[in-house]
């Protein structure tokens, strides 16, 4: 089957957005899951990120029958053994708030002193595709967690996400910044290469 067409498999805007942009140089359209269709939502209980993708992923390619894209990720901060990790999106519990998931991560880190303050956000992609191949593509960003928040861009936990190279938050940053540096970026970049491989395959 030609590769026309890929879904994004995750209902976030903030992250369709940056998947569009940084997938902008393939021939093929990119298009979130909600503007194609009402799916199911896929039950995030893997232990890793890749096994989150994969199941995303692989789910959504079956009901589709279509290549499907999707991203697993999250903040592992060092001081707090690598959560919230997989538990990124729901660390302050439901309904899912970015500012509640904030305040409590700069709770957490109260007593911890700057350089103690390190962290990193990591990627896993996985590329479904209808006949049930998945390929996994990871990135990782380094930073350090603020003492409070800065900047009004992005999502997540980018206002407390500091770049010290940048001298800058993720928040602080322009959307062709932050596609630059990304976990997301960086995970993207080995994907792109797999999808060019697949385009390859179908069209010889
Ligand atoms: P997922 O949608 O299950 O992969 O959850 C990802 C969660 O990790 C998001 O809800 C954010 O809290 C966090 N996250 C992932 N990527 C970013 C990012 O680029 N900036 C800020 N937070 C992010």
């Amino acid at each position: 089957m030609a590769m026309r067409r890929i879904l994004v498999a995750s209902h976030n805007p903030h992250k369709i957005r940056e998947i569009k942009e940084l997938t902008a140089e393939l021939n093929c359209e990119v298009v979130g899951l909600s503007e194609v269709g009402d799916y199911p939502p896929v039950v995030e209980d893997g232990e890793t990120f890749q096994e989150n993708a994969c199941k995303k992923g692989a789910e959504i390619a079956k009901l589709s029958g279509e290549f499907v894209l999707a991203d697993d990720s999250g903040l592992e901060v060092d001081a707090l053994g690598g959560a919230p990790g997989v538990h990124s999106a729901r660390f302050a519990g439901e309904p899912v708030s970015d500012s509640r998931n904030n305040e409590l991560l700069l709770e957490k880190l109260a007593s911890i002193p700057l350089e103690q303050r390190g962290a990193q956000f990591r990627c896993v992609m996985a590329l479904a595709t209808p006949g049930g191949q998945v390929e996994f593509s990871e990135g990782i960003c380094r930073g350090v967690i603020l003492f409070e928040p800065r900047g009004s861009g992005g999502f997540g936990y980018d206002p407390l996400f500091y770049v010290p190279e940048l001298a800058l938050s993720f928040a602080e940053l322009s959307s062709a910044q932050k596609n630059s540096i990304s976990h997301r970026f960086r995970a993207m970049q080995g994907m792109l290469q797999v999808i060019k491989e697949l385009e390859a395959e179908k069209s010889s």
